[in-house]
């Protein structure tokens, strides 16, 4: 009996996780089917993921985009906009979405979708920063699942499979600790866009890669994991381990530490989500798919993994986030808010680099926290602790 294809809506279709997800259907092409996807502004390069996916359904930035891509393809359905973000993930034959966008914009699409009780694989972390407690109750009220493709957390779903919620004493997210981890810390102040740019592990796109930089990836990602997993902040620790290969750990009461272990290929995390709960055998690839074939972890050939512990005063993001997200209320979508515009103004040359995570911490000073169920108020910026992690 053959298996029905997974109907996939892709948003963010022409970024890095799009890339990996397009490749992860290439390489699978008898499993999966893209129905509907979006981009931003890059049709160049829409252009020929819609020739080799042929989805019912595109949405674009701007009407004169979705002008040019209607001329190019009549047979497709192409919207744009707000409304084209949220016709590509509601699309009724989409059985999963996969959350791809960069930044708060991916919002309003993926609640859209799990309203309607679809799927959401999620990538787009940004999203469960500003909104996570609201969008994981809407969730569980619609019956959708959220499956996390976030390496880490992809990483903490695996491990947490391995016994009940309540055995586990913590999560341990895992972080490469980006280009700067042994650059001596007086020469920050000469970080440039092109130094920031260079992740010594991950291919990805700007904005994240700037984040995993500064370690404010990392801060998002234990809100991210906060609100996946509802497990409080106090019980969620970052080690680094500059390899990225164990890709996070879940500690259990009893002693046992579960790690999850691949490549550092995100393909591997997407496939997972793509799957989930059934794995499937990356040996089965179809041998001409784009991107290649998947690789298999060889541990005897890579030898050594190693982890350190965190040292928050090179990384002040990390407990700059976890800060924010024990004050509550409005404070951890501020945080995201004041980070979006700071890492555009790194990327565009208006801040330096040490720039951006100090405007977010004094954005955060000045805001007054509205309280969504509790928040007790932002202290003032000297009060924030900068020297602990979570
Ligand atoms: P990217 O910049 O490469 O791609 C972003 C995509 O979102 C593009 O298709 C772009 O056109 C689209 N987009 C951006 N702004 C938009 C808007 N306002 N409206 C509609 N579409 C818009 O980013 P990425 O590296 O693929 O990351 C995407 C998300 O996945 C981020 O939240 C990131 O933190 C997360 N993530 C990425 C990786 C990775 O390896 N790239 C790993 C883990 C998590
Ligand atoms: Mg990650």
């Amino acid at each position: 009996m053959t298996r029905p294809k997974k109907r996939i809506a892709l948003l963010g279709a022409t970024g890095s996780i799009g890339d990996s997800a397009l490749s992860v259907v290439g390489l699978f092409p008898d499993r999966f089917e893209v129905v509907s996807m979006s981009a931003g502004s890059n049709v160049e390069k829409l252009l020929p993921a819609l020739a080799s996916h042929r989805p019912r359904v595109v949405s674009v930035k701007t009407a004169e985009d979705a002008a040019r891509v209607r001329r190019e393809f009549p047979g497709i359905s192409v919207g744009y906009g707000a409304q084209g973000l949220v016709d590509v993930a509601t699309h009724p034959d989409a059985d999963i979405v996969l959350g791809g966008i960069v930044g708060s914009a991916g919002l309003v699409p993926a609640w859209e979708a799990v309203k309607l009780g679809k799927t959401l694989a999620l990538a787009n972390k940004e999203i469960l920063v500003v909104a996570g407690e609201a969008l994981t109750a809407a969730a569980r009220a619609a019956g959708a699942a959220i499956l996390p493709v976030d390496s880490e957390h992809c990483a903490l779903h695996q491990a947490l499979r391995a016994g009940a919620a309540s055995e586990v004493r913590r999560l341990v997210l895992t972080a490469s600790g980006g280009p700067f981890r042994t650059r001596p810390f007086e020469t920050f102040d000469a970080i440039t866009i092109e130094d920031a740019l260079r992740h010594p592990t991950w291919k990805m796109g700007p904005k994240i890669t700037i984040d995993s930089a500064t370690m404010m990836n990392k801060g998002l990602e234990v809100v991210e994991a906060r609100w996946l997993f509802d497990v409080p902040v106090d019980r969620i620790g970052v080690v680094i381990h500059p390899q990225s290969i164990v890709h996070s750990m879940v500690e259990y009461v009893d002693g046992s530490v579960l790690a999850q272990m691949s490549p550092n290929d995100m393909r591997f995390p997407i496939l997972y989500a793509l799957c989930h709960p059934e794995r499937i055998d990356v040996a089965s690839a179809r041998p001409d798919g784009a991107g290649g074939g998947m690789p298999r972890l060889d541990l005897a050939s890579l030898g050594t993994l190693t982890f350190e512990p965190l040292d928050a005063s090179r990384y002040p993001a990390v407990p700059l986030a976890c800060a924010a997200l024990k004050t509550g209320g409005s404070a951890p979508a501020v945080l995201n808010a004041a980070n979006e515009v700071a890492v555009e103004a790194f990327l565009t040359g208006h801040i330096p680099y040490l720039g951006s995570v100090e405007t977010v911490a004094r954005v955060l000073a000045r805001h007054k926290v509205r309280p969504r169920g509790g928040g007790s108020g932002l202290k003032g910026a000297s009060q924030w602790n900068f020297r602990t992690s979570c």
